[in-house]
C-alpha cells in the first residue's frame, strides 16, 4: 500500500502542471498514469534528430486580450516562452480551393514546439522531485479516505485528482457508485518523414473538412535540415483503412498540396484511444463528484489546453 497526501491520476500537460503547482507549495503529491510514457494524448516521438507531437496539436488563443496575456504569463510561470502569432495556416474544405487564412487566424507559437511543453513540464516535475508511477487505476472508492486499486498496487489518499478524460467507469462514494460511463474515441495520424522539396507556396498547418472523397483532416508539417515531417490526422469516416492503403493515400496527399517526395525514410500510423467525455458532461460531473465526495476527488478540467491552462490559475 502507498499513502501519498495528494494523489493525481493522469500525466497529459494539465495534470503535470497541476503536480507542478502543488509541488510548489510543498504538498505530498504522487502521479500515476497507466501509459507507455508520460504526457497522455500529448505523445512526443523523436526521429532523425526531429522531435515531433504525435498527436498534431495546435493552440487556440482566447477571444479576448486579457485571457491571451494571462495565458503567455502562465506559459512563462511553467519556463515555458510562448508568443501569440499568426500560423502559416490554411483552413479549407477542398484541396482545390485553396484560400491563405494566415493573416485572419491567430496560434500560440512555442518555443521549440510543442514537444517542448511536455519535456519542460517533465523536468520540473524530476526537479521538484515528484514522483510518476506506472499503474492502471482500476476502482477507486471513498469512506474517510480515498483509496485506489491499481494493476500493481494499492493507494490511500486524502485528496485525489482525476483529469477529465480519466479512463474509469465508476467510483464508489460512501457504498453509492457515480458513473463515469462514456464512449471511447480514437485519434490517429500518420507521421510521415520525408527527403524532398515544395514546388508550390505552403503553410505549417493545414486544416481540410474530411468527406468520402477526402482521408485526411488536419496536417502539420515540419521543417528539418533537407527533409520534412508530415503529421496527417484520418478522418473518422477512414479510420478502419489499412496502414498500408493510408500510407499511400498520405503520400498522394502531401504530392497533391505541392510536395514532391524523393524518399520516404520513415512512416508511423498513431492511434491514440481515450474515453471521450464533452464538455458539459465534464462541467455537471465535476459538480457533482465534488459534492458527493465531500471534495475529497475532484475531476479537474483538461478538455481544451489553453482553457486548462487558464482555470489552473499558474
Ligand atoms: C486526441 C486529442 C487531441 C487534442 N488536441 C488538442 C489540441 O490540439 N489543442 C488543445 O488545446 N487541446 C487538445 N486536446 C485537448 C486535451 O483534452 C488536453 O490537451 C489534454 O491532453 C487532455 O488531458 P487529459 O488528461 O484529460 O487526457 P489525456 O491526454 O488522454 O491523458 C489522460 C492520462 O491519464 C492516464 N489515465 C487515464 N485513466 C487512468 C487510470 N485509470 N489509471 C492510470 N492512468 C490513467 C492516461 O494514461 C493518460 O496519460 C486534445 C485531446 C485529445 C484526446
Amino acid at each position: 500500500m502507498t499513502i501519498s497526501q495528494n494523489i493525481i491520476i493522469g500525466s497529459s500537460p494539465i495534470s503535470l502542471v497541476k503536480a507542478i503547482l502543488m509541488g510548489r507549495s510543498n504538498k505530498e503529491i504522487l502521479i500515476i498514469d497507466k501509459g507507455k510514457s508520460i504526457g497522455g494524448c500529448w505523445q512526443i516521438s523523436q526521429h532523425s534528430g526531429m522531435n515531433f507531437d504525435l498527436g498534431c496539436h495546435f493552440l487556440v488563443p482566447f477571444e479576448a486580450d486579457v485571457d491571451n496575456i494571462k495565458l503567455i504569463s502562465a506559459f512563462k510561470n511553467l519556463g515555458i516562452s510562448a508568443e501569440l502569432t499568426n500560423p502559416k495556416a490554411y483552413f479549407d474544405r477542398k484541396i482545390d480551393e485553396i484560400k491563405d487564412y494566415s493573416r485572419d487566424y491567430k496560434y500560440i507559437k512555442v518555443e521549440g514546439g510543442y514537444p517542448n511543453i511536455i519535456k519542460t513540464l517533465h523536468d520540473c516535475i524530476l526537479d521538484l522531485g515528484i514522483p510518476i508511477l506506472k499503474d492502471n487505476i482500476l476502482s477507486i472508492s471513498v469512506d474517510n479516505e480515498v483509496s485506489l486499486i491499481g494493476e500493481r498496487k494499492d493507494y490511500k489518499t486524502e485528496n485525489l485528482f482525476i483529469p477529465s478524460y480519466c479512463d474509469l467507469r465508476k467510483i464508489e462514494v460512501h457504498g453509492k457508485n457515480i458513473d463515469l460511463e462514456c464512449p471511447y474515441q480514437d485519434s490517429q495520424h500518420l507521421v510521415i518523414l520525408a527527403k524532398g522539396l515544395w514546388n508550390k507556396k505552403h503553410y505549417d498547418y493545414y486544416f481540410l473538412n474530411e468527406s468520402d472523397k477526402f482521408t485526411f483532416d488536419k496536417l502539420t508539417v515540419h521543417e528539418g535540415h533537407e527533409k520534412h515531417l508530415f503529421n496527417i490526422r484520418v478522418g473518422k469516416k477512414h479510420k478502419l483503412k489499412s496502414d498500408e492503403e493510408l500510407i499511400k493515400l498520405a503520400s498522394d496527399f502531401i504530392k497533391e498540396l505541392g510536395y514532391e517526395i524523393k524518399k520516404i525514410i520513415y512512416s508511423e500510423r498513431h492511434i491514440y484511444e481515450f474515453p471521450y467525455r464533452s464538455e458539459l458532461y465534464v462541467r455537471n460531473f465535476q459538480k457533482n463528484l465534488d459534492h458527493e465526495s465531500g471534495g475529497k476527488i475532484k475531476m479537474f478540467y483538461t478538455r481544451n489546453f489553453t482553457k486548462a491552462l487558464l482555470e489552473a490559475n499558474v
